[in-house]
Order: C-alpha cells, then sequence, then structure tokens
C-alpha cells in the first residue's frame, strides 16, 4: 500500500457539510437564511417558529411566490439559485440571497422539508427532501396554501462535532430573536409572527406610516427606546438616511440595539460604526454605547455585497462620501437636541406609562432619583437631558428632524452654489476627516442658520423659564411654562463654553485676553520642555505662555471665555494633555479634547453663589447652545418635572 493519498471528489453530503461550516454556525443563522428567502419571495407575511431554541424544529412559512414544481430539485441543490444568472446581475443584485447555497448546506445538516406551492388553490403543492450521500432530492404531492414553508428537524444531528458547540435553549433563542428583530426592522411592509415552545412571542402586523413604524420599535426595542430616539430623515445627492436615533443620556452598557441597514440589508460595517462613534464623541459618556436604528439607501451599484458569505459587510464605492454623509447627518441631529427644544411642541403626557428615560439605563452615579413617595406617584415623572423625554413622538417629530430638515433646506435655497460642497470636507478647515466636514457646516451655520432655525418666540415664556433660585450652590431651580426644571449650572456651563469655543477655534478666531497680572507656574522640566515645544499650539488656543525659568511659566493671556478659570490647574491639565498627544502634529485631532479639558476648568464650579441675572443669562445661553442636553463627558444637564407629575405626586384633583 501507497502512502500517497489519492484525489477523490467529495460526495455531495459531505461538500455540502464543509460549505455549511461557513454559513450555519447555529440555529439562528438558518432562520436568518430562511427568512432572506422568503423575504425574496415578495412575502407578505412571515411566520417563523421554533421549538428547543431552534435546536429540534425551525420552521419558516411564508406566502411568497413559491417554488415551481420542475425546479423543486434544484432548490436544495449547490450553487442554484434563481436570482442571478450573470456577473452583471451581481453588480446590482436587489435580493438578500444570490449564492444558491443555503438550502443545501442547511439540507446536509440537518432534516429539511420544503413544501411549496404557486398555485391559489390550497389542495396543490409539493414537498422535496434530499436524503443519502448523493443528496438525490425526492419530490411528492403535498397540499399547501400558496408559498413556502421549510421545516429543518434536528440541526447537526449528523454532524456531532457542531452539535457540541450548541448552547442553552435560552441562549440559542436570544441569537434568533436577534435574528428575527433585525429582519423585522428590515421590511416594515411585512408582518412576522415568532413562536417558541407554542407560545407567541411577537405578532407584527404590517405598516409604512410612521406611527405604524414607531409601534414596531417599540414592540421590538422596547418603550425607553423609543421615547429617547430622534427620529431623523435625509437626504443628499442620491443618499438617503432616516431612522431613529438615541439621546446621548439614553446610551448602553453594551453595543446592542445598534441596527445599520443599507438598502434594506443589515450590515456591520467598520467605516458605518466609525462615523457614528465619531457623531456621538463629545456628547457620549467615556465607555457607553449609543442606541440607533438607521436606515441608509443608495444606488446600489454603489455598494458591493458580495465580500462576505454570510453578507454582513458591503463595501461602498465612494466611502468617503458615505462617511461624511453619516457624520454630519448624525452630528447635527444630536447637536439640535437643544436644551428646551422640546416646548415647541404639545407634550401629551400618557399618565401611569410616563417614559423613564432610560433611567435604568445611566450608571449610578446620575440615576436621577424620583421625588416620588412611597406608594403613590411612580418614577418616571422626570425628565430632562434635552430629551423631551415628558411627550410622546409629537416632540421627537416636532424638533429635531425638523430642524434639520429647515438648517439643510434653508442652506440649500440662501447658498444653491454649495449643494456639492455641503457634505464635503473643506480642505483647510481644522480637525481631521469628518469633524472638517462638521466644521464647515457649522461655520455655515452662521450664514444660514438666523433665518432657518427657531428662535424662541419672544411672547412666550422661554423654554428653560426663570430662575427662581440656586440650591446647595450646585442647581438652579427655575420656573417654567410647563412646570420646573433643575440645572446642573457646572455641566450646563462647561457644554456652553465647550461649544462657544469649538466654533471659535475652528474659525481661527479665538478672543484671547492679556492677564492684568501674568500668573508664575511652578512647574517639572518636562513641563515646561512641553510648552516650549507647544507654543503655537497653545497660541492657537488663545493661551499665552512663557518660560521664565528652567522650572517656572508665566501665563500672560487666557481665552476670553475663561475669564473665571483657575490658571494652575487649567495649565497643568492642557500640558498633560499635549504631552500625552504628542507633537503637535496629531494636535488637530485631539482639539476638542484640549478644549474639553479648557472648558472643563474654565466653567462655574460647584459651590459659587450666581446671581438671578447670572443664573437667567445661563438659561438663555443653553436654550441657544447645541448640545446643551449634555456637559462634554455625555451627563445630562438639566432635568425637569411638569406641573402634571407635580400634581400626581400630592394627589391634587385625584
Ligand atoms: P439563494 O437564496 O442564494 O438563491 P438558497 O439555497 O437559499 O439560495 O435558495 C435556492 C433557491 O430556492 C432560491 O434561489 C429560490 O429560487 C428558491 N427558494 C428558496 N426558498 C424559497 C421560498 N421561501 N420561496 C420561494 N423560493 C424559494
Ligand atoms: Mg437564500
Amino acid at each position: 500500500m501507497s502512502e500517497t493519498r489519492r484525489i477523490q471528489v467529495l460526495d455531495p453530503r459531505l461538500a455540502n457539510q464543509i460549505a455549511a461550516g461557513e454559513v450555519v454556525e447555529r440555529p439562528a443563522s438558518v432562520v436568518k437564511e430562511l427568512v432572506e428567502n422568503a423575504i425574496d419571495a415578495g412575502s407578505q407575511r412571515i411566520e417563523v417558529e421554533l421549538e428547543s431554541g431552534g435546536a429540534r424544529l425551525i420552521r419558516v412559512r411564508d406566502d411568497g411566490s413559491g417554488i415551481q414544481e420542475d425546479d423543486l430539485p434544484l432548490a436544495l441543490s449547490r450553487h442554484a439559485t434563481s436570482k442571478i444568472a450573470t456577473l452583471e446581475h451581481l453588480e446590482e443584485v436587489l435580493s438578500l440571497g444570490f449564492r444558491g447555497e443555503a438550502l443545501a448546506s442547511i439540507s446536509s445538516v440537518s432534516r429539511l422539508e420544503l413544501i411549496s406551492n404557486i398555485d391559489e388553490d390550497p389542495r396543490s403543492g409539493w414537498r422535496v427532501v434530499a436524503e443519502g450521500r448523493e443528496m438525490a432530492p425526492r419530490v411528492s404531492p403535498a397540499p399547501h396554501p400558496r408559498g413556502t414553508s421549510v421545516t429543518v428537524r434536528d440541526l447537526f444531528f449528523n454532524t456531532p462535532a457542531r452539535r457540541k458547540f450548541l448552547r442553552t435553549e435560552k441562549t440559542e433563542f436570544g441569537h434568533i430573536e436577534e435574528a428575527f428583530r433585525r429582519q423585522a426592522l428590515s421590511r416594515f411592509d411585512i408582518g412576522w409572527v415568532l413562536r417558541h415552545n407554542q407560545k407567541t412571542l411577537h405578532q407584527l402586523r404590517p405598516g409604512n406610516s410612521l406611527v405604524e413604524r414607531e409601534r414596531r420599535l417599540q414592540a421590538l426595542l422596547g418603550k425607553a427606546f423609543l421615547d429617547n430616539a430622534l427620529h431623523l430623515d435625509l437626504e443628499v445627492g442620491g443618499l438617503r438616511l432616516w431612522g431613529w436615533v438615541g439621546l446621548p443620556t439614553h446610551s448602553r452598557a453594551q453595543a446592542d440595539h445598534q441596527y445599520f441597514f443599507v438598502n434594506g440589508r443589515v450590515v456591520r460595517d467598520r467605516l458605518v460604526a466609525h462615523a457614528i462613534r465619531q457623531a456621538y464623541r463629545d456628547v457620549l459618556f467615556h465607555g457607553r454605547h449609543p442606541v440607533f436604528v438607521l436606515y441608509l439607501e443608495v444606488d446600489p451599484t454603489l455598494v458591493d455585497v458580495n465580500v462576505h458569505p454570510t453578507k454582513h459587510e458591503v463595501r461602498f464605492r465612494d466611502g468617503r462620501m458615505v462617511h461624511d454623509f453619516l457624520f454630519s447627518s448624525l452630528y447635527r441631529a444630536l447637536g439640535d437636541a437643544r436644551a428646551g427644544g422640546h416646548s415647541d411642541t404639545e407634550s401629551h403626557e400618557t399618565g401611569s406609562g410616563t417614559p423613564e428615560m432610560g433611567v435604568a439605563e445611566r450608571p449610578v452615579e446620575w440615576q436621577q432619583q424620583p421625588m416620588s413617595l412611597p406608594g403613590h406617584a411612580d418614577a418616571g415623572d422626570w425628565a430632562g437631558g434635552g430629551s423631551g423625554g415628558e411627550s410622546g413622538g409629537g416632540a421627537r417629530e416636532g424638533v429635531t428632524p425638523n430642524r434639520v430638515r429647515a438648517f439643510m433646506d434653508g442652506y440649500r435655497a440662501l447658498h444653491p452654489e454649495h449643494e456639492e460642497t455641503l457634505l464635503t470636507p473643506r480642505q483647510d478647515a481644522p480637525g481631521a476627516g469628518g469633524d472638517a466636514a462638521a466644521t464647515a457646516l457649522a461655520e455655515r451655520r452662521v450664514d444660514a442658520g438666523a433665518d432657518t432655525l427657531p428662535e424662541a418666540d419672544a411672547t412666550r415664556a422661554p423654554p428653560l423659564g426663570y430662575a427662581i433660585a440656586q440650591l446647595h450652590g450646585i442647581y438652579i431651580l427655575s420656573e417654567t411654562e410647563r412646570g420646573m426644571i433643575l440645572v446642573d449650572m457646572h455641566a450646563a456651563h462647561e457644554r456652553i463654553v465647550y461649544e462657544r469655543m469649538k466654533t471659535q477655534v475652528h474659525d481661527g478666531a479665538i478672543e484671547a485676553q492679556p492677564l492684568l497680572v501674568p500668573v508664575s507656574l511652578a512647574a517639572s522640566a518636562a513641563e515646561v520642555e512641553t510648552a516650549e515645544n507647544e507654543r503655537e499650539a497653545f497660541a492657537r488656543l488663545g493661551v499665552e505662555l512663557d518660560v521664565a525659568g528652567p522650572e517656572t511659566l508665566l501665563v500672560r493671556q487666557l481665552p476670553a471665555l475663561l475669564g473665571q478659570a483657575d490658571v494652575e490647574p487649567l495649565i497643568c491639565g492642557m500640558l498633560a494633555d499635549l504631552e500625552r498627544y504628542g507633537r503637535s502634529d496629531r494636535l488637530e485631532a485631539h482639539i476638542n479634547d484640549l478644549l474639553s479639558t479648557m472648558a472643563c476648568h474654565g466653567s462655574v464650579r460647584a459651590n459659587r453663589r450666581l446671581t438671578l441675572t447670572e443664573m437667567n443669562a445661563l438659561l438663555r445661553d443653553m436654550e441657544r447652545t447645541e448640545r446643551s442636553g449634555q456637559c462634554n463627558h455625555g451627563r445630562p444637564t438639566w432635568c425637569e418635572m411638569s406641573m402634571k407629575a407635580l400634581d400626581r405626586l400630592f394627589m391634587r384633583g385625584q
């Protein structure tokens, strides 16, 4: 006997089992593939039924086109598809499937049965199974309503190694539910049912109106998601982005509840993730993750979907443009979530179902403690952080997306010649990449904004009301038309200073003010060296720093905005930042971090007494400032209690 192994062709089942390694990882992958087929068949209703987390049974039933009797044997064989015929088709593929592998793969590692009928007559229909090593298909008559049912029993029964990797029923079901959630979010026009062990867990009616979509969103992601999300819908130059983004104060510890669809296909893409992260960068608390359900619509020839077997990744022809579009759209939307914004629209409180604005989601340090007495008034009475959380859909639609749209439209009307450049970063603008686009937008807002952004109505009380008192040197109490609000004065001021400095620095025009008496600081030799090397960086930020000795620095000038700053910690913080970021060539990318450090040191500290005039000035500034619902670290800056909530608390009128 020779030691040389002979080459032989794999039998079909083995070949399919090997292919299954790529696409069939667990029950959830089976559900995903079968549901994709049902969607591709033009179904209006799709039912998913499971037993034992899908390990024992997965059945997907649809009312789609069905499969012709003659084609049934092919449906279960490898490289057989009705969705593309040429390479050119692949360029513009709109269907979810096209590789022609799923049914063959699944069938090779389970007991799969497919029944289908293309006829309206429910007495007709055919069943197909593929058995044995050759996987020869057997077709027999089986009545079925128009559409297709695929039943997959005993997944991995013949591949013990894979079966061992199955987790508990609960875990596997969790993965399936997640797959189901994604698919149900991808097609609002389809009705869906999910059943597990004879229990119906989701029953989602089809519907494409905003109300119907939001109802589905709430069913799949919970009420807190919807209550703390902004709806947006933007279209520029053939790109459309719509959907919902969570307010920064409604972040989560895990990166779940993040859904991004490109032309109806759910994707996890690094470019997309980066653009979103950047847009949230200076409003999100460190280490937290934003929530979003977003839909990007682009010309299908501008994306390549055939880059990954499970098609979770895509490649954009012009990634840069997509990135900047996403970033600037989201940056604007979040920027417009400003303080007091929600009082533009009537709120409609919903009694006991008052939104809780994700209180449970937030790290415990700044949970908003409800002012509830035992036995009455529920925990959700406080709204805040500029969330508009007290009201339902009305506030969300009324304020932010409209403002974004108004800005875009207004800008376009004023400057039609800039249509092209609206999303193109300016070459000379500071800040790397997408920052430049935002800067360009922010700058243009100065021209266009005044006409398009609604200002507070002079005849009505301002949204954040009038200050009444300062509590314990930390909070401002203000009476508003709707009730009362509390403001964390340091957090709020910090945001205002930060946003102003950003604008000034990015305009290249930070306003500096010489100190009457220069302040001398003791510094380490390393700090003195950094100060010398970074003279230019300091100057750009409005700080003039001289070396007065081997271990002494002299501060001669500070940004006017930082009037009250405590000089020593401010300069030390900046030196530490500069040392951390290295030479000033990397400074651009970190300029906002530096500004944030400066804003923090330059803002009113706790325990400083403010006059009523000062407090009111702060409230007015908040109303004008973007992102003023959160401080630079993502903490909420204010919260509100309405009269209704107060009345409930004291059981008035009950
Ligand atoms: P692909 O989806 O990549 O084409 P599949 O193995 O998933 O490959 O399916 C093979 C073919 O079987 C499909 O191209 C389609 O013609 C047919 N098919 C599968 N499921 C359904 C269904 N639910 N309704 C109608 N046709 C289906
Ligand atoms: Mg398929």
